[in-house]
């Protein structure tokens, strides 16, 4: 139980995608290597309620916490980077904000009082970064503010972390500036104009950056962060450079050389020891020094978009690692393969992963891939809508059922293989909606699945509003798929898998979710380790 939780905030400046979540993870890491307590948080300056309704075009993948929670991508890395579950508190956006005032409004909590976004919006921000700290359960909360100093959306949190600074006093709440020093190439030269200006910025809302972290291509020489350090009222110590990495998970051991992490405890007076960093570098070190590689197929709609499938090519990093193999994802667009290219787009592959999805496009690609891999005999993983193709593409042409659908892509299927769950079917409202967060699962004795897991009994993430329709569970698995994951309260078909293929496992939930660099997921080691073994046996 921490009383004194003391809180970072995370600002960006100059341009957007440089990192925060990345540099906001890696600090959290040193932090937690030397014995601390740590969460994150990312308050996300959008009036969407949470980022559930966002195309992953426009935001990438939607995280789902084990409570249910639709977040963004970043909570991914925080749970890869620390291995401790995330939660609602710990993605706010401006939606939600204006959804819990607009509440207290209605409900006459502010006694007559004009409503304003000082104070009213200000508190609120304020009450939902406390709440981690107020739990007792941590004794540092970092946070980071999503967007770029600047940015109108971005006002009321800056003015909440400046007024949040005071009030938590002297060493209780700090500040750090993550901007880019670009370099010139023309010139030669390595700019600081940009990292001035926005701290300037950041200084008329009231809020003077404790610690820069510096973006850059190249090495920042000392007479360059003595200048950042004298125009920007920093110390020289705390102008830290976060040089391009060739891979994320390296950002960790690279602030610990600059130092962040002492420099940041310095200044929330707090003890600096050398951080245990074991588990992470045996993992870093395997994932580096693969002995061999393989290749395996994404088949999604959103294959364009590294971040859409964020968690899904982490898992695969993880479980690479694990085996010491390189895994080389190759994306193939759902939309272009059919049953007459699907030897050519797939033959080459050591497993397929179905990706999650929503909507008619692209999926009788999907179904087209399953039915490759099915009768080849390479290794396959659906998860969520791949694991509903796999059902498809095994009532249509295993059974014979044909046009056999899910009631999501054909409402008037003859064969509703995949049906709507029984308690969406009243509910209008599209947010948060969906069945979502953890629920646990039975498997079945001596299915695929209880080896690779090695128990009984899993809990597992969910978002989704289709499932396997039991009505068709006999049939399907008198034909030779196994439903070996089953929910132990309503029955609920939650895995199912293919005896006689060499591995063909089909999830409805969404294993990478629990992917992290500590504990890789079972079924993506499992899977991982089955494409090697194919690959082997060519
Ligand atoms: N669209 C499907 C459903 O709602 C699958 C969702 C998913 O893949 N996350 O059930």
């Amino acid at each position: 139980m921490t009383t004194n939780t003391k809180y970072i905030f995370v600002t960006g400046g100059v341009t957007s995608s440089l990192g925060k979540g990345i540099i906001a993870a890696s600090l959290a890491k040193l932090l937690q290597a030397q014995g601390y307590t740590v969460t994150i948080q990312k308050l996300d300056p959008y009036i969407n309620v949470d980022p559930g309704t966002l195309n992953p075009y426009e935001h990438g993948e939607c995280y789902v916490t084990e409570d249910g929670a639709e977040t963004d991508l970043d909570l991914g890395h925080y749970e890869r980077f620390l291995n401790v579950p995330t939660s609602q508190a710990n993605n706010v956006t401006t939606g939600r904000i204006y959804q819990s005032v607009i509440q207290k409004e209605r409900e006459g909590k502010f006694l007559g009082k004009t409503v304003q976004v000082v104070p009213h919006i200000t508190d609120e921000i304020k009450r939902r970064v406390q709440i981690l700290g107020k739990s007792g359960d941590y004794d540092i909360v970092i946070t980071e503010i999503g967007g770029t100093v600047g940015d109108i959306e971005s006002l009321p949190y800056i003015e909440a972390v400046r007024q949040l600074r005071w009030d938590l006093g002297e060493h209780n709440g700090i500040v750090i500036h993550l901007t880019l020093v670009p370099y010139l190439s023309a010139a030669g030269e390595l700019k600081t104009k940009p990292t001035q200006h926005s701290v300037k910025t950041l200084m008329e809302s009231g809020v003077q950056a404790d610690i820069l972290v510096c973006r850059t291509e190249h090495n920042l020489p000392k007479d360059l962060r003595r200048k950042l350090a004298l125009f920007c009222n920093v110390t020289a110590d705390s102008v830290i450079q976060s040089i391009d990495a060739s891979t994320i998970y390296d950002v960790p051991n690279l602030m610990l050389k600059e130092g962040l992490d002492k420099v940041v405890l310095k200044k929330l007076a707090l003890e600096s020891t050398k951080p245990e960093l074991k588990t992470w570098n045996k993992f870093v070190h395997r994932y580096k020094n693969p002995k061999t590689e393989i290749n395996i197929g994404l088949i999604g709609k959103y294959v364009e978009l590294q971040d859409s499938y964020k968690s899904i090519l982490e898992a695969f990093i993880h479980a690479g690692a694990a085996n010491e193999v390189k895994v080389n994802v190759e994306s193939v667009h759902s939309e272009y393969l059919n049953d007459e290219n699907a030897a050519l787009m797939l033959g080459h592959l050591d497993g397929v992963l179905v990706a999650p999805g929503f909507g008619e496009r692209g999926i009788e690609g999907k179904i087209s891939a399953v039915k490759y891999v099915r009768e080849n005999n390479i290794p396959f993983l659906g998860i969520c809508l791949g694991m509903q193709m796999a059902v498809i593409e095994f009532a249509r042409n295993v059974l014979n059922l044909s046009n056999a659908n899910s009631t999501e892509m054909d409402p008037d299927t003859l064969h509703p293989v995949i049906d709507l769950m029984e308690e969406q079917k009243t509910i209008k409202n599209k947010g948060g909606t969906m069945r979502l967060g953890a629920w646990d699962c039975a498997l079945m004795p001596d299915s695929k699945v209880e080896k690779i897991y090695n128990t009984e009994y899993i809990s597992e993430r969910h978002r989704h509003r289709y499932e396997f329709n039991s009505d068709y569970r006999y049939q399907i698995e008198k034909g030779g798929m196994q439903a070996t994951g089953l929910n132990p309260k309503t029955d609920l078909v939650e895995i199912v898998e293919i005896s006689e293929h060499p591995w063909f496992i089909g999830v409805q939930y969404h294993p990478e979710y629990k992917s992290t660099v500590a504990n890789p997921h079972p079924l993506f080691v499992g899977f991982v380790k089955a494409a090697l073994k194919h690959k082997n046996s060519k």
